[in-house]
């Protein structure tokens, strides 16, 4: 549910930004508990249905929704958790900006982060879920993000743009082959709009063939790679830009959890688990490895269960001991 905010100058020294969803494009709801509180989203301007990607967005951007749930809460961002411990008094971190410094104690840990790096943190408390957590199998994916001069030489860029979409640019589109499995105009999503710039923005996601291919290489190497896939793509509908005025990629080393391969699912496989938790420790684990057959376009719908159901055991226990 990540949003990246991009800027540069033009020519003339003029300031452009816009905006790319470079993580989950979009999200399907199955589960009533999940529609139900997507619907209540929706109804305040939070989420809305995009026919054309098939699913929700958040608005105005994708991290709105979660931002707007976390209101008032008291938090710590862009640190990244390098150590946790626990004595009498409770929970413990240590953070890799600030090693010299620990924050705590906390009555309560969870872990709502990819298998594989909650793994390492939780490994010298529960090493039976350290194992688990290292048999989920997750899919990395390369990015793309790039904004393109409008194919038009004339006239006023965002009019042209807002036209050019309606007329001729398909918002979705899925190539049957190549390196990109989606490209998507970010720009044509629900409540994005043109932010102003007149500069369509495009985001691709490469196949996950490609990215297992490619997962080592430079990132130079594999934007110029996706970015002469892209205006391929762009060309069939006579919608290559002129320019590019800005392009980035991204790695995503933990994407999308995977089936397990068949024949080798784990006994404690987590897609039919809500979620852990234990009582005597004060600390539980949840995520998108939790609650579901692991189909990627339900990765957001299984994070908010699991997330809502280990809250929900939480506070079961917090009221009992309290
Ligand atoms: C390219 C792409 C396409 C996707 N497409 C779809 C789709 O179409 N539909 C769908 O439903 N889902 C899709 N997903 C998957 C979806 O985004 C995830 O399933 C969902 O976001 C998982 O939520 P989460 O809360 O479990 O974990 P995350 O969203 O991974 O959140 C975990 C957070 O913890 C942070 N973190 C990790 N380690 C640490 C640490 N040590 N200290 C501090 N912070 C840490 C991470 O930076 C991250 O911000 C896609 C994902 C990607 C990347």
């Amino acid at each position: 549910m990540a949003t990246r905010r991009a800027s540069w100058l033009d020519a003339e020294g003029q300031q452009h930004a816009c905006h790319f969803d470079h993580g989950a494009p979009a999200f399907e709801a199955e589960h009533p508990a999940f529609l139900a509180a997507l619907l209540n989203a929706t109804e305040h301007g939070l989420a809305a249905r995009w026919d054309a990607g098939v699913g929700f967005v958040a608005c105005p951007e994708q991290p709105s929704w979660a931002k707007h749930l976390l209101h008032g809460a008291n938090l710590c961002t862009q640190h990244t958790v390098a150590k946790v411990w626990r004595d009498q008094t409770g929970w413990w971190v240590q953070t890799a900006e600030a090693p010299t410094e620990r924050l705590g104690p906390f009555d309560v840990m969870v872990l709502a982060i990819p298998a594989i790096q909650a793994a390492a943190l939780i490994s010298p408390f529960r090493p039976d879920w350290a194992q688990q957590a290292l048999a989920v199998q997750q899919q990395p994916t390369w990015t793309l993000m790039a904004a393109g001069l409008p194919p038009v030489s004339t006239g006023n860029l965002a009019e042209a743009s807002r036209e050019g979409a309606q007329r001729h640019q398909p918002a979705v589109i899925r190539p049957s082959s190549g390196p990109l499995a989606l490209v998507i105009r970010n720009d044509a999503k629900p409540a994005r709009g043109t932010a102003g710039t007149g500069f369509p923005c495009w985001v691709a996601h490469a196949t996950d063939e490609w990215t297992l291919a490619h997962l080592e290489d430079p990132a130079e190497q594999v934007r110029g790679a996706l970015l002469a896939a892209l205006a391929g793509e762009l060309e069939e509908y006579g919608q290559a830009p002129r320019a590019w005025a800005h392009a980035a990629v991204h790695r995503w080393r933990y994407a999308l959890v995977a089936p397990a391969p068949t024949g080798t699912e784990a006994r404690e496989d987590w897609s039919t688990q809500p979620c852990l938790w234990d009582p005597t420790l004060a600390v539980g684990m949840a995520g998108d490895a939790f609650c579901g057959t692991r189909a990627r376009h339900t990765g957001v719908q299984r994070a908010w269960l699991s997330g809502t159901r280990l809250a929900e055991q939480v506070l079961q226990s917090l009221a009992l001991h309290s």
